[in-house]
């Protein structure tokens, strides 16, 4: 079986975590946390990064911080992960929604029709390594004073106009699950640039203690720590992010090379715009109606033949979650609802070789032609 997703740690990772132990070092109160912190936030533009639990924590966090409360909107997109939506739920807000473009990122001249007297934010996610287009929402935040969040979760490495993803938010997240670009096994971080907001999330981070008072609370925290050998694996791994898209793109290359010929059959990923090139995060396929059949079937025919594949993300208005609660069932966008119906993604980890990459593409032909 060609797995859908493998991490590369064949780089310092295993010498970093021996010297921890051999340290005593584990925990959140370990140096390699804030060492991780400062290395990834200088990396993506930022002055202050919070390491937290996980990718879904991190935005849990981030719309908390900034103050998303009972009664408000925050639009965002609907084709994404739960996570974003989640988070905005969580803190008694709404999640308003916005179709997709063909890109996958959400299509940001609909937003502007979606602003009401309510809407707190503007939150955008980065779709599978391509950008969303950033100045229209950047505009639109200031014309109408909206925050803007942004989820770079699969973004690591990519850039905007050259700045990089995660320094266009009053607030971004990241993750490091073991398919991203860089992973520390569970974990994820926060960065902004706004000394007050960093310090509210540390303070959260960590239960609402004060030094000053330990056990006495103003308020009510979480425990969403981040540990030293989560850190150190952090470190190892940001030492490669550079090499890491290199090899992503190249990957992405290979496939469009060699799955090009099926083009009447499946849709591409896009390979760039003006504003940037794509680093694959995963290898996306969708299907055309030439190819007679959906994704389901799709990735049934595939993984009986050894090849791993992964659904794409199933769009919020039609989430049963939501549906209960009597909220978009009248609302239709279309492009969301095509992709996760025709759209999968084929084996895209940093440790797959050119063999299999050819062998996926042996496979696709087979149950294609
Ligand atoms: C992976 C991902 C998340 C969640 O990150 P976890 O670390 O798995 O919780 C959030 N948003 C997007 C866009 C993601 O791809």
């Amino acid at each position: 079986m060609i797995p859908v997703n493998t991490p590369l740690l064949d780089g310092n990772e295993k010498k970093y975590l021996i010297k921890a132990i051999e340290e005593g070092w584990i925990s959140s109160e370990g140096p390699a946390v804030k060492e991780f912190e400062e290395k990834f936030s200088a990396r993506v533009n930022r002055k202050f990064g919070i390491a937290v639990a996980n990718g879904s924590i991190a935005l849990d966090l981030a719309v908390y911080a900034l103050g998303i409360t009972n009664g408000d909107e925050v639009i965002m997109p609907s084709f994404t992960i739960i996570s974003p939506a989640a988070a905005i739920v969580r803190c008694g807000a709404k999640p308003v929604l916005v179709d997709s473009c063909t890109d996958f990122n959400m299509d940001v001249s609909q937003i502007e029709a979606k602003i009401t007297n309510k809407t707190k934010a503007i939150l955008v996610v980065h779709i599978y390594g391509f950008p969303v287009d950033m100045n229209p929402v950047i505009e639109l935040s200031k014309k109408y004073g909206l925050k803007i969040i942004e989820d770079a979760a699969e973004m690591h490495g990519q850039t905007y106009f050259g700045q990089p993803c995660g320094s266009f938010g009053d607030i971004s997240t990241f993750s490091f699950y073991p398919n991203k670009h860089i992973t520390t096994g569970e974990g994820g971080m926060v960065v902004c640039n706004d000394t007050a907001l960093a310090e509210r999330c540390r303070l959260l981070r960590n239960l609402a203690f004060v030094p000053e008072k330990r056990f006495v609370h103003e308020e009510l925290g979480w425990n969403y720590r981040f540990t030293h050998l989560q850190a150190l694996l952090g470190i190892s791994q940001l030492e490669r992010l550079d090499y890491f898209i290199e090899r992503k793109r190249a990957m992405g290359k290979l496939y469009t090379d060699l799955l090009s010929d099926l083009s009447d059959k499946i849709e591409l990923p896009i390979t760039r715009k003006e504003f940037a090139d794509n680093i694959y995060w995963v290898y996306s396929i969708v299907l055309k109606q030439k190819a007679g059949m959906n994704a389901v079937e799709a990735m049934k025919k595939l993984s009986s033949l050894g090849i791993g594949c992964r659904p794409f993300f199933y769009p919020m208005h039609l989430q049963p979650v939501f549906n209960k609660s009597g909220w978009y069932n009248d609302e239709k966008y279309p492009i969301s609802e095509h992709i996760a119906e025709y759209g999968f993604y084929i084996p895209s980890g940093l440790a797959l070789t050119e063999n299999d990459i050819h062998e996926v593409s042996d496979k696709l032909h087979l149950i294609l032609n």
